[in-house]
């Protein structure tokens, strides 16, 4: 997905080869090709203004060290400010102290929640928990369905509508899902919810009820890696919206520019948790700031 902002990136810094010392000439032009590169990959305006000024104030202000020449000491700066940008630290899910840990999936229709909701199913299960998927996306007509095929997929049970559990109402069901996690003794519940086209006020108020009757230990963001600017505005409408501790990336392995996505972390200040990248269901992984800014720097 990184592939031209990748190379846009090393051209620039090629032109910094061989160079002894950095003017304030070289810094600026090398400044505004970074800026050329990361606006031409999508990444948000205020994000890209922020790093870019980041970069600079850094590149002029850096102690001569002995062990790096110019280009290297710029390449090590735009390393650590896309780690920054990207969230810094890994973070890692958050368990519950005692009762099941609830993840609540929010996003919009076609991010990917059903099939990250049973990819974060199997590498729950990976880390030997014994997790229960709910659905409660009551208002796509397959989707009850779809996670129910996904569950068989990653052998893990799925907690869906039926007599009794709250048919046609997504707050019942997920209600009702934690007191059947517990009587299970699962200890991850992960509560897929409706999403829509666009943003709108009823989803939001659909999630924000199911939040409020299953206090979430961790409600994760699900955006679609592919679907540019707009993954910006999604991910603040949400935040207002619903609120969520972390990000999830999805379809990462697509050929867009994908900057957007990579500006979601800084302008909600919400760190990427997760990533997922391709249909198969071990295409999902932590999400590791470092390694996604040596990946692009490679
Ligand atoms: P939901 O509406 O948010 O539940 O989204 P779905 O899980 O149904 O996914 C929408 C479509 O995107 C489906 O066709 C999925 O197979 C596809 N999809 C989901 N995650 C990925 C991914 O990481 N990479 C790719 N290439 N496709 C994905």
């Amino acid at each position: 997905m990184f592939a031209t902002l990748s190379d846009r990136l090393a051209d620039t810094f090629k032109s910094l080869k061989g160079k002894g010392r950095l003017s304030d000439a070289d810094i600026d032009a090398t400044a505004r090709e970074i800026r050329i590169a990361l606006l031409e990959a999508d990444v948000a305006l205020p994000v890209v203004k922020e790093f870019v000024g980041a970069v600079k104030e850094r590149a002029r202000g850096e102690e001569v060290s002995g062990a790096l020449n110019p280009a290297q000491q710029v390449i090590k700066i735009v390393n650590e400010e896309l780690v920054s940008i990207l969230g810094g630290e890994t973070r890692r899910l958050r368990y519950a102290k005692s009762g099941p840990t609830v993840i609540l999936l929010a996003g919009l229709q076609g991010a990917g929640k059903t099939t990250l909701a049973a990819k974060l199913a199997l590498w729950l299960k990976d880390q030997d928990k014994s997790p229960m998927l709910v659905a409660c996306d009551l208002q796509r007509p397959n989707a009850v369905n779809q996670l129910q095929v996904n569950g068989e997929r990653v052998g893990v049970p799925v907690f869906a509508p039926e007599p009794g559990n709250g048919v046609g109402d997504p707050v019942g069901v997920a209600r009702a899902s934690i007191e059947e996690a517990r009587r299970r003794l699962h200890d991850v519940v992960i509560v897929d919810t409706a999403g829509r086209l666009g943003v709108d006020a009823e989803l939001m108020r659909q999630a924000s009820d199911i939040r409020d009757a299953v206090q979430p230990d961790e409600v994760l963001f699900v955006v679609d890696a592919m679907i540019g600017q707009d993954a910006v505005s999604t991910a603040l409408a949400f935040q207002e919206g619903v609120g969520y501790d972390g990000v999830v990336l999805t379809k990462l392995d697509g050929d867009a520019r994908g900057g957007a996505a990579l500006s979601v972390a800084s302008v909600t200040g919400k760190p990427v948790m997760f990533a997922s990248a391709g249909e198969k269901m071990t295409d999902f992984d932590l999400f590791h700031p470092d390694r996604m800014a040596s990946r692009i720097l490679d």
